[in-house]
């Protein structure tokens, strides 16, 4: 919570509401309980917190304002985007004094530039809204995850989105030309420039990508674009096991290379989930694991072609034992949505710990085959749904039990559960967070496992840009 400066007291706070209200408009500040009950618990309804209010600046100049005022008036700050994070990074903690800041009104498309391959967008736009806006200049933002119709840029950024074409063209911060940023004493930080190469000392975009919230609001961003493919072929294969799900990936990239633009993991209980709380989505194939395959590239690339080459070949070698190729649109999105619907089938099923884990993409199947007797010997009967972006070595690996009574009973052991899982992921040198962050959900484990120096410098920066600690408070750190 706010160290160095006085905190609002009650008697305070209505002046100070009003003050705001005078900055963006009264219909912009929301305080009623039912106005603020929506944005007060995360996307999967495991954190629930309090709020003085939720305010919604339209511009940059007013999004300083409120910054100052919060300055001035010791008031914790919590940047919220579409909130459809995972790990509680946009949720307010309890005691009800923070102010949660919206972005719904910042929803510019500021510049396409298709000659600069660039778009500048304010940060809450949608990912979906600026899709179609590099759509419509005849570009492709390769960004793309299952929230884009919800989730904003700001957020997308602020916890350096993955998704499902990291593998061809990078997260977030590679994405990433150039901020806008309001910091938490107010200035307007603007390094929005749209340049590809830009030496010019400390570069801040970096630290705000992926910061979370903590180190500053990011007002707009200049983004990068790239062609559009003429072509895309999507392939659903069945493999005999996670080991030769990532004998196929090395096979298919000596194939195709940068044409490769996703390839999936999704184990068989994935796909249980998602038929039973989606029936209309029955999957293309029987198989023990499954890949989901898409190559993209110009009409010349003759990829159709290629890749029924590629999976006859495969099938000859015994890579693969039963495979299907898209043959339309519509195919191809219905091999999208059994994917795309495995964490909202999971949220359907119940609450599950959840582990977003990042791994040398040699080491997943050794992951996976040891990972199963640790949590089976200690937790009888523990399911685990796995799959994600292998391509990168990001695995989603879920675990829940299947009676609500016993899932209860596994939850109150959360912290033994991340122990186990955690421990085995830092051993074989990987990450506890590929891709949603720490937010509130994973701070503990990252003091267990980030050396003292690298903590120390975490606590430099955070000191250096908030020294009153008002910037999303309890995120990413332990103090
Ligand atoms: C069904 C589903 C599928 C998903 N799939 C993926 C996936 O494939 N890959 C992936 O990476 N993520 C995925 N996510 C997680 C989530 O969508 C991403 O983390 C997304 O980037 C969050 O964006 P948001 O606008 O909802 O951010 P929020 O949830 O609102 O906020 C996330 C964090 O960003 C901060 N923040 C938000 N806006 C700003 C801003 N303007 N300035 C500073 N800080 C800010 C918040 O304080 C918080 O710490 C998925 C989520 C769901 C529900």
């Amino acid at each position: 919570m706010p160290s160095d400066t006085a905190m609002l007291t009650p008697s305070e706070t209505p002046a100070f509401l009003t003050r705001l209200a005078a900055i963006v408009g009264a219909t912009h500040l929301l305080t009623a309980p039912a106005d603020l009950a929506p944005y007060l618990t995360d996307w999967r309804g495991r954190f629930t917190g309090r709020a003085l209010a939720a305010v919604r600046p339209g511009s940059t100049a007013e999004m300083q304002a409120v910054v100052r005022e919060c300055l001035a008036a010791g008031v914790a700050m919590v940047p919220q985007g579409g909130n459809t994070g995972l790990v509680g990074g946009a949720t307010p903690d309890a005691s009800g004094r923070a102010l949660i800041i919206q972005f719904s009104r910042l929803n510019r498309i500021r510049q396409v530039d298709p000659a600069n391959d660039a778009i500048v967008v304010e940060a809450g736009c949608t990912l979906a809204a600026v899709q179609a806006a590099a759509e419509a200049a005849g570009r492709l933002f390769p960004l793309s995850l299952a929230a884009e119709g919800s989730c904003q840029i700001g957020g997308n950024l602020a916890t350096n989105a993955g998704g499902v074409q990291v593998l061809r063209y990078g997260t977030m911060r590679d994405l990433t030309l150039g901020l806008e940023a309001v910091l938490p004493n107010g200035e307007l930080w603007s390094g929005l420039t749209a340049l590809r190469k830009n030496n010019t000392g400390y570069d801040l975009r970096h630290l705000l990508i992926g910061a979370e919230g903590t180190l500053g609001i990011i007002t707009a961003a200049a983004l990068k674009l790239f062609p559009r493919p003429a072509e895309t072929v999507t392939i659903w294969l069945g493999v005999a096991s996670p080991a030769a799900a990532v004998e196929l990936l090395a096979a298919t990239l000596a194939v195709f290379d940068a044409q490769l633009t996703a390839f999936e993991l999704i184990c068989p209980l994935s796909l249980q989930l998602v038929r039973q709380h989606f029936p209309q989505l029955p999957p293309p194939l029987v198989a023990p694991w499954h890949v989901l395959c898409e190559f993209s590239g110009s009409a010349e690339d003759d990829l159709p072609q290629k890749a029924e080459n590629f999976l006859a070949a495969r099938l000859a070698d015994s890579a693969i034992s039963d495979g299907v190729l898209a043959q339309t649109n519509a195919q191809r999105k219905n091999l999208w949505a059994l994917r795309e619907n495995i964490s909202e089938a999971q949220k359907k099923e119940g609450v599950s710990i959840k582990h977003d884990i990042a791994l040398p993409t040699s080491r997943i199947a050794e992951f996976l085959q040891r990972i199963a007797p640790l949590l089976t010997t200690r937790f009888p009967g523990i399911r685990h749904v796995a799959f994600g972006h292998l391509g990168d070595g990001n695995l989603h690996f879920n675990v829940s039990m299947p009676d609500a009574a016993a899932n209860t009973r596994l939850l109150a052991q959360e912290h033994e559960v991340n122990e186990i899982v955690y421990d085995l992921v830092h051993a074989q040198e990987g990450s506890i967070s590929a891709e949603h962050g720490i937010g509130q959900l994973k701070r503990e484990f990252l003091t267990r496992y980030k050396t003292p120096a690298w903590l120390a410098a975490m606590r430099a920066i955070k000191h250096a840009l908030d020294p009153a600690g008002l910037m999303n408070p309890g995120k990413i750190m332990i103090d």
